[in-house]
């Protein structure tokens, strides 16, 4: 069985630039929300996935 997966943004929930792409699942319920360095801000911030 295959997983559908789709590609989103992690975008910085500081400066809103989009740092990362990552994937999950298609019918996942949850939302991704993890601490990445943002290299526009110089620090570690939680990111938040937008779809792309
Ligand atoms: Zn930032």
């Amino acid at each position: 069985m295959k997983i559908k997966e789709r590609f989103v943004y992690l975008e910085c929930t500081t400066c809103g630039n989009r740092n990362y792409t990552t994937h999950k699942r298609l019918k996942a319920a949850y939302k991704l929300e993890k601490s990445k360095y943002c290299r526009f801000c110089r620090k570690h911030l939680p990111h938040k996935e937008k779809k792309l």
